[in-house]
């Protein structure tokens, strides 16, 4: 029978239980799943001491033998994709359906790493006789990891398949919210044969943990997914002590629907997607630009389809959209709406809480939205669609530069001439055209202004996971 997991700490190879704990809550229903375990500092001091141990080891494992024990934990992982998927549907909401992808997506990650520690090689610069320029990556030692709540597989395995694959150690504060996910991970690499200390797990309070682990002399990278406002603290603390960081932050994807496609058919598309994971995903489409001679149509649909949806318990057969993850999530919404339509925007779908219990919120269209309104800036991170017209490309690429942000990007045309146009002048990490799906395991993912710097995933990903060292030797 599936069940939740029993919540604990992984630290140097052993399971660790913790003074203290605090509830998990089923978004569904507000029900208490689980006891997530808060770590001491005592705890921290062993997943210091065993993550440099682990690094010792495990830098000095062949790339093809950490490839082995990576692919061996994601196959674990795919056979228990059934008792994954309803972990996380229990503790974050999701319909088990997409559930399950996000499990297929994790392991896809860790499969791509794998493979790809083995090609980080290096070169050799010609030079004149009696001498050797030698350019090598090296792991670049432990790494400090802190993962979200909005996928909690997929999101922990980004950063523990790129620690891992490069030779790295790792602490992984894995979301108190949802820790299935990465408890799960840490089971499978455990029963693969992970050495002890190279993947350590951890919960607590997240301030405290990124305080006391940052500063340490050990900790060689800080990579963190979540908000721009933590990401920059972070970020502020890292360089006070000198260490890179990998940060992948917010979002507010502008979708630019040029007047030759079919307003109908993308319209569906749209909304379709804008529901998955009810809207919760960094790369969500957000800003709707549409020409003109497309726009009363494309609204219309958006918000038919949007009706349709079904919001319900992810367990349940044919919900469509689950619960928001969190209470937080609903008050963001119902503020951002309110201000959307004091400020004269209209509301063709959705648009308030569903029930009193569990955290349900229903797709939502704003349609007519000024620029002003905040849910125009700030990024809703929940089902929210917010629609305009432009009159031109020019305008609408200057809309979707607008904001601080620049993660993913969409485009839908027909037109080459466009769709070059706009690949080159949007300002994203990632613009993807005629699709809404922004990133796969092989290619970089990450972002450009305050969306975050570095890349995961691609070739690209485990740069930031090694140094360069170059070795100049003249032989003797
Ligand atoms: P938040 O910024 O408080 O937390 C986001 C994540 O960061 C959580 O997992 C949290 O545990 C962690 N965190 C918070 N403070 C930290 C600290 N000082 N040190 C280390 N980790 C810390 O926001 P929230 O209410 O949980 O989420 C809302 C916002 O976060 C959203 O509006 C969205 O912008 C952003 N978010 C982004 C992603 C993403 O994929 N980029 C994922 C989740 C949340």
């Amino acid at each position: 029978m599936t069940q939740y997991p029993d919540l604990q700490l992984y630290i140097g190879g052993a399971w660790r239980k913790a003074a203290e704990g605090q509830p998990v809550l089923n978004p569904a229903d507000e029900s208490v799943i689980g006891m997530v375990p808060v770590a001491r500092r005592s705890d921290l001091d062993a997943a210091l001491a065993a993550a440099a141990d682990g690094f010792r080891t495990w830098s000095r494992t062949s790339p093809a033998k950490r490839a082995e024990v990576m692919l061996r934990a994601a196959r674990l992982m795919r056979e228990r994709i059934e008792e994954i998927a309803y972990a996380i549907t229990l503790e974050h909401g999701k319909p088990i359906a997409q559930a399950r992808l996000e499990v297929i997506r994790g392991c896809e990650f860790f499969e791509w790493d794998a493979a790809e520690g083995q090609r980080t090689y290096g070169r050799v610069i010609p030079s004149e006789p009696g001498i050797k320029y030698i350019v090598m990556h090296q792991p670049i030692g432990m790494v400090a990891a802190f993962s979200p709540w909005n996928f909690p597989m997929s999101q922990p395995a980004r950063k523990i398949g790129g620690a891992l694959a490069a030779g790295c150690s790792i602490i992984l504060k894995a979301a108190e919210e949802t820790p299935a996910g990465a408890i799960h991970i840490a089971r499978a690499f455990h029963e693969a044969g992970l050495p002890p200390g190279v993947l350590n797990l951890v919960f607590g309070v997240p301030s405290e943990i990124s305080e006391y682990l940052i500063p340490q002399d050990q900790t060689r990278l800080i990579a963190f997914t979540g908000s721009t406002a933590v990401g920059k603290k972070l970020t502020e603390m890292a360089a006070r002590h000198m260490k890179p960081v990998l940060m992948e932050l917010g979002g507010h994807a502008p979708v630019i629907v040029c007047d030759d496609v079919d307003p109908v058919a993308t319209a569906i598309t749209s909304a379709i997607r804008k529901a998955r994971n009810s809207g919760q995903v960094c790369t969500s489409p957000t800003r709707f630009y549409v020409q003109k001679p497309l726009y009363d149509t494309f609204c219309k649909t958006f918000a038919e389809k949007a009706q349709t949806v079904t919001v319900g318990n992810g367990l349940d057969a044919g919900t469509q959209m689950g619960p928001l993850a969190n209470h937080r999530r609903i008050e963001a919404l119902e503020t951002l709406v309110a201000d959307a339509r004091d400020k004269g925007a209209r509301v063709l779908a959705g648009g308030e809480r569903l029930g009193n219990r569990g955290y349900f919120f229903p797709l939502t269209v704003l349609v007519d939205l000024p620029d002003d309104a905040r849910a125009m800036r700030e990024e809703p991170f929940g089902p929210l669609a917010l629609i305009n017209p432009v009159s031109s490309i020019d305008e609408a690429i200057e809309k979707a530069n607008a904001l601080p942000f620049g993660l993913a990007a969409y485009v839908f045309t027909h037109s080459a001439r466009n769709a070059d146009r706009l690949a080159e002048g949007i300002e994203a990490g990632n613009v993807s055209i005629n699709t809404l799906e922004a990133s796969v395991a092989e290619t970089p993912f990450g972002g450009v202004k305050e969306s975050g710097n570095g890349r995961e995933g691609g070739a690209e990903g485990l740069a930031h996971y090694t140094i360069v060292k170059n070795v100049s030797h003249r032989i003797m």
